[in-house]
């Protein structure tokens, strides 16, 4: 009889009994003198010694505004050193950082900072289109004629004050720099108190979930859910600090700030931001000239880099290993970025905000095939189980919604005891929403998100599997399937498809190509040729706005959806 689908990860190596700011310490004794940090864009380096200055005097600036341990103090910027330095400096002294999208306008700022009850923000001024400043003087006109600090504004009234990272001073605003300064009002033994006064459970961070659908939810994460998740996503990549990790994914996300930054805290690893943001020739610049061994991306970036001229002409080869995430990692994807990005040890790692993020991960003794083809096995003191829909484990093989539970689910959504319960059961399993199978070895496959899943004349078909077919074309860069409503057979599949540079074909000529090669009702019935798919910041294709764009393009009624 076959197993059931459940397993449970490794226990040989223990978590880490410690809050951030312990682990941090630890590190900074240890290699004082080597690189922690690299800012690519900011031409900036510090060791672990210098960063720990920087800490230290954020955290007693931050001591010097009164924020209190569990007070909530925003960030709304892009990556940059100031991330970081307030990632650290807030884990210091108990206060909870709520990362907040840099691609977020006023509604989703002023919603976030309401539901949270941000006391501090703190923000870049401008990143590409937009403008921090004046969407705030937007959201709080009162902001002009305040003294910094003393902000009342009506719409959030718990919003004390802001704090910019802009080189021109805004009216009303604290500049990073008098934030410093105001360190010396806070003496070491005040600093030191506090953060021995802190324990490991306590929340330390606020997530807002990336908004694919509904609301966003704020996943509430302690010291010891971020910190053991980053220190085991370390440890499956073998890190230590002789490492240099590139880090192009945003901080304000758990690939950039828990996988990242805690990744490399807890191994003394050197943390190298190529960009503000994403672009691919930055990132490989970065590679080549920091001497990066491992990088990380979602599989938009990596095949944005493997599309882009620089990847031929720069030197890679210090790269050993990296991770791919954050959504579908497409096989053909995984085995060019082998090959040609030289990560011969490159893993998947597969999770969501809720489990700080990862629960699942191929590792480095794995074989090429399930590397490639699986999100690997669950992580070391997780338990991973695959139920139906009344809540039954279902035996190996058969499809089913992935489930978590151990150190790494949340302590809750923010204020939210309602959608908490809805989540995490009783027996403090999180459930994912994500359909998954597993092998008899224990080998996770994410077959999609639930509610992707297309029923087309009583079949049911897995986006992926449709996906991972158009790859095997030449001419596919890249490649996303939805369904939409279809009078005859319930739902129809549509095919978004990018086409690598300098290639062409028509997209009845791409239906041909699967005439044959995959059963006729797995054949999508209608093929958009696009330069490019809706995302959000971390990377996670809209399939939501598609289905709306299609179905509006194709002249069908929402209303049959
Ligand atoms: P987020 O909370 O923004 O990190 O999003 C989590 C969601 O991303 C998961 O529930 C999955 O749907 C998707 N995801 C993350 N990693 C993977 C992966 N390796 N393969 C497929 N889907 C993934």
């Amino acid at each position: 009889m076959s197993l059931p689908s459940y397993t449970r990860g490794p226990q040989d190596k223990p978590l880490l009994p410690m809050t951030i700011g312990m682990a941090f310490d630890r590190t900074v004794e240890r290699f004082p003198e080597r690189e922690a940090l690299v800012v690519c864009q900011e031409n900036l380096r510090y060791t672990w010694s210098e960063l720990a200055a920087e800490v230290d005097r954020c955290a007693r600036g931050l001591l010097a505004l009164g924020l209190h341990t569990g007070d909530r103090l925003g960030i709304w910027s892009p990556n940059n050193s100031q991330w970081c330095i307030t990632q650290l400096a807030t884990a210091r002294i108990g206060v909870i950082l709520v990362n907040i999208n840099p691609a977020y306008r006023l509604n989703e700022l002023e919603y976030a900072l309401k539901q949270s009850g941000c006391r501090w923000l703190i923000c870049a001024d401008t990143f590409k289109t937009s403008d921090y400043h004046a969407m705030l003087y937007e959201l709080l006109p009162e902001l002009d004629v305040s003294a910094p600090g003393e902000l009342h504004s009506r719409r959030l009234p718990e919003l004390q004050g802001i704090i910019t990272l802009g080189a021109r001073p805004g009216a009303g605003m604290l500049q990073w720099q008098a934030l410093q300064s105001m360190a010396d009002q806070i003496g070491p033994e005040q600093l030191h108190q506090r953060a021995a006064s802190l324990q490991f459970d306590d929340p330390i961070n606020i997530q807002y979930t990336s908004g694919t659908t509904g609301f966003p939810k704020g996943a509430t994460l302690s010291h010891y859910n971020i910190l053991n998740n980053g220190y085991m996503v370390g440890e499956s990549l073998g890190l230590t600090e002789h490492d240099r990790l590139v880090i192009p994914v945003p901080l304000y996300h758990c690939f950039g700030m828990v996988m990242g930054n805690l990744g490399c805290v807890t191994h003394g690893t050197t943390m190298v931001y190529p960009g503000a943001a994403f672009e691919p020739e930055a990132t490989l610049q970065a590679v080549a000239d920091e001497r990066g061994t491992i990088l990380y991306g979602v599989p938009t970036m990596f095949i944005a880099m493997l599309d882009h001229p620089a990847r031929r002409t720069l030197d890679l080869s210090s790269l050993r290993s990296g991770i791919m995430a954050g959504a579908t990692c497409p096989i053909e994807v995984m085995k060019r970025v082998i090959d040609e990005m030289h990560m011969a040890e490159v893993q998947i790692a597969y999770g969501m905000t809720e489990t700080s993020p990862v629960s699942v991960q191929t590792g480095a003794a794995d074989d090429l095939e399930r590397r490639v083809t699986s999100v690997g096995r669950t992580q070391p003191h997780l338990e991973s189980k695959i139920i139906n829909e009344q809540g039954q484990i279902v035996p190996r093989g058969h499809i089913g919604e992935l489930c978590t539970r151990g150190y790494s689910v949340m302590l809750s959504y923010w204020s939210n005891p309602e959608a908490t319960a809805e989540a995490i059961d009783d027996a403090g399993w999180m459930h994912t929403g994500d359909l998954a199978q597993m092998d008899e070895q224990g080998y996770v496959k994410i077959v999609g998100r639930n509610k992707d899943m297309i029923i087309r004349g009583g079949e049911n078909l897995y986006p992926r599997e449709i996906e991972e077919f158009l790859f095997t074309h030449p001419a596919v860069a890249d490649a996303q399937v939805i369904g939409v409503p279809d009078t005859r057979f319930g739902e129809e599949i549509v095919a978004w498809v990018k086409l690598h540079p300098g290639h062409d074909i028509e997209p009845e000529a791409l239906r041909e190509f699967c005439q044959g090669r995959i059963a006729h009702f797995k054949i999508p019935r209608h093929i958009k040729l696009v330069e490019d798919f809706p995302m959000t910041v971390t990377g996670k294709v809209q399939k939501f706005r598609m289905r709306e764009i299609s179905m509006a393009e194709l002249g069908l009624d929402a209303q049959q959806d």
